[in-house]
């Protein structure tokens, strides 16, 4: 699942929430939730805060966001993460981590799922530091420009043979 596509399903299923427990869905709260689900860290409110703030250039304190987080929490759709003194939230898609593909040529990117990969990084012992969610980062090349550039170095050496 892609981020655009994660947005939309998270998106939905606050929809969802906030119509069966007759709350009304803001501009506001898709914004935070988008925001979340644009991050693939675990965050603080403030942070969020600041970051919508910004964004939107409409100022969103920090009890709107504090509320909105709780009432994503209630939903299922992020989770709190306790880090030292820190509390930082997180999406919950995110639990199991993500291994993303990335083309170095058209920036294409794609996850995909590695039970083996998965299973060894839940196991890798971190010294000094409590892990809570991970992303590897494969990069390489995605097959239409791996065909692109086999057609591209054909069409040269048919140049290159036509000279001769
Ligand atoms: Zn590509």
């Amino acid at each position: 699942m892609d981020k655009a596509d994660s947005i939309s399903t998270a998106r939905q299923n606050l929809s969802d929430y906030l119509r069966l427990n007759s709350l009304r869905n803001t501009q506001e709260r898709n914004l935070l939730l988008d925001a979340i689900y644009s991050t693939d860290t675990a965050v603080s409110a403030e942070e969020l805060s600041r970051q919508m703030s910004k964004e939107s250039r409409t100022r969103i304190s920090r009890a709107t966001v504090y509320n909105n987080l709780k009432l994503f929490e209630d939903a299922g759709l992020v989770r709190k993460v306790f880090l030292d003194d820190r509390v930082l939230f997180e999406r919950t898609d995110r639990s199991k981590g993500v291994i993303r593909l990335v083309c170095g040529s058209c920036g294409k990117t794609t996850e995909m799922n590695n039970d083996k990969v998965r299973r060894q990084i839940m196991e890798m012992r971190t010294r000094r530091f409590n892990s809570t969610s991970w992303v590897l980062t494969v990069y390489g090349m995605c097959s239409k420009c791996a065909s692109d550039l086999r057609k591209k170095q054909s069409k040269l050496n048919k140049i290159h043979k036509d000279k001769k």
